[in-house]
């Protein structure tokens, strides 16, 4: 079965250092936004996609 994703990074929103990759499905209109720990802030912290 073909399902078309991509791959998007996952961005911290307080010092853009690009976390985690993830990926979606390529017509999805949501914006990914996701509480993570970044290894920089050294908490919790949003996450917003960005294109590889
Ligand atoms: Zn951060």
């Amino acid at each position: 079965m073909k399902t078309k994703e991509r791959y998007v990074f996952l961005e911290c929103t307080v010092c853009k250092e690009r976390n985690y990759t993830t990926h979606k499905r390529l017509k999805a209109a949501y914006k990914l936004e996701k509480k993570k720990h970044c290894r920089r802030c050294r908490t919790h912290t949003s996450h917003r996609e960005k294109k590889l």
